[in-house]
């Protein structure tokens, strides 16, 4: 007997995305969660730097030309604009469920600044503003009766028929396959880190969405664009992830530092140019890392806005009120995945994307600081809403029970999919003959390529 779960959403990731989405479902449709791991092993909960909102509308000009900029004008300008307009109704709800930011001694909100902003935007809760986030929208979503999370439970196929999708093929963490039936799908499964040796994303973040995607002639869009991040503590120490440093902590005056101490760069360049930079120096210098120096900003600052990043590096062996740290660049965000409307619709009917798996185009080639909890929560809304205006009141399922035998193993899985994205990713990159510089120094080194 098969294991058969029907249920009128199922929604693939419990990241902000996933969660914020559900949220805005009917409350009287059956929401399914699923997600790989335990519920908050998610990226979202490792946000640190802040989420970005429209602080007043002389801002807008502003904000939208930053993200553009950044973007290398490669941006979708309609999935800006709706990001950029929707920045304050967003901050609303997370106020609503209890989501706290800092703020100043009169309860006015506190905005920061990171690389590629031309002015303070961004709204954070210390160096966690993602697990402040995250934790809210869960303990929001366990209060509501008709959402259930099944965790440990990894997607490994979609049901699909004439492009149609009618729900996905699972298995729990023993491979024990489970059908889940639906009349809408929605992929948010993050980001691709997990096909990287250096990344910054939780390593089970394999772009498994991707995959089953791909698998499905689903469009991708933007495949090639990658994000590598500047600044991750550099450690010769063995880690499954590598530790970010915020880039507010250059908005706050970090600098940046060669190897005989001297200033190499503008610290707040977008974080594609920065990279950039860096990578050339380590090169000119010959050595694997570049200094950042953070006692530009000062102690009490330090103690009060970053206390988690400040508690690593002195675990690693740094007091950043005094001492420099080695810093180095690492794979950190995806700016393509599976190509949506602004609505967040597929390719496939009755199938969605939100969050890093998705490209709405809105951060084209390159996403500016902050900007990407603030776009997956958008357009998590927008596809809620969306649903909520197509969803019929009675939901039949398709039975089709040849689509999958009792056991997956998934470990092979896995390394499929990861080969799978990986090859999209780089017949892309070969057909628009640009290959990201990262990538082309450190390609062999970077990306598992392996079958393991
Ligand atoms: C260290 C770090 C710091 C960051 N800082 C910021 C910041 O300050 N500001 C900002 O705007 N952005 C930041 N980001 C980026 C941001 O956190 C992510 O882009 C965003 O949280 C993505 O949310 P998501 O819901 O799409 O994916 P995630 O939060 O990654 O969630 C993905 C979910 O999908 C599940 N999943 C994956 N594959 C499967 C599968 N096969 N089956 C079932 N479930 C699956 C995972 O278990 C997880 O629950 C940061 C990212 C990192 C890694």
């Amino acid at each position: 007997m098969k294991n058969r779960i029907y249920t009128d959403i199922v929604v693939i990731g419990s990241g902000c995305a996933g969660l914020y989405c559900a949220l805005h479902l009917p409350t009287d449709r059956r929401v399914l969660i699923i997600t790989k791991r335990e519920a908050d092993k998610s990226d979202s909960y490792l946000a640190q730097g802040g989420i970005c909102v429209l602080t007043e509308d002389s801002d807008y000009d502003s904000f939208y030309g930053d993200t553009l900029k950044a973007g290398h004008m490669e941006n979708d300008t309609r999935s800006v604009e709706l990001m950029i307009r929707s920045s304050q109704n967003v901050i609303g709800d997370l106020t609503s469920y209890g989501v706290s930011f800092q703020k100043d001694e009169n309860g006015r909100p506190v905005y920061t600044k990171e690389g590629g902003h031309s002015r303070e935007r961004i709204l954070y809760h210390k160096d966690i503003t993602g697990k402040e986030i995250t934790g809210c929208l869960h303990e929001q979503v366990k209060k509501r009766s008709n959402i259930t999370i099944l965790e440990n439970m990894m997607l490994c196929d979609l049901f699909a028929e004439d492009n149609v999708c009618h729900g996905i093929l699972a298995a729990d963490e023993n491979g024990l396959s489970c059908e889940i039936h639906s009349e809408f799908t929605i992929l948010a499964t993050g980001g691709i880190g997990g096909l990287f040796q250096h990344s910054t994303n939780y390593r089970h973040l394999t772009g498994d969405g991707i995959a089953v995607a791909l698998k499905h002639g689903v469009e991708l869009k933007d495949e090639h664009y990658i994000q590598i991040h500047p600044t991750t503590f550099y450690t010769t120490q063995a880690q499954s992830r590598s530790f970010l440093l915020s880039e507010s902590l250059r908005g706050e005056g970090a600098r940046l530092y060669d190897r005989n101490g001297k200033r190499f760069v503008s610290e707040l360049l977008p974080r594609d140019l920065l990279t950039k930079a860096i990578l050339l120096q380590m090169e000119k210098d010959g050595t694997k890392y570049v200094w950042e120096d953070l006692t530009g900003i000062g102690e009490k600052n330090l103690k009060e806005h970053f206390p988690n990043i400040m508690e690593y590096c002195e675990k690693m062996g740094y007091d950043v009120t005094k001492d420099w740290i080695p810093v180095v660049p690492a794979q950190h965000y995806y700016m393509g995945g599976i190509r949506v409307d602004h609505e967040s619709r597929t390719s496939m009917e009755a199938l969605y994307a939100i969050g890093e798996t998705a490209c709405n185009g809105v951060h084209g080639k390159n996403r500016l600081a902050s900007n990407s909890l603030l776009e997956s929560l958008v357009f998590a809304k927008r596809a809620a809403l969306d649903i909520t205006a197509r969803s019929k009141t009675s939901f039949h399922p398709i039975h089709r029970s040849e689509y999958h035998s009792d056991y997956i193993d998934l470990k092979k899985l896995e390394c499929r999919n990861k080969q799978l994205v990986l090859e999209a990713i780089k017949k892309k990159q070969s057909a628009e003959k640009r290959t990201d510089e990262y990538f082309k120094r450190n390609e062999e080194e970077q990306c598992l390529i392996q079958s393991q």
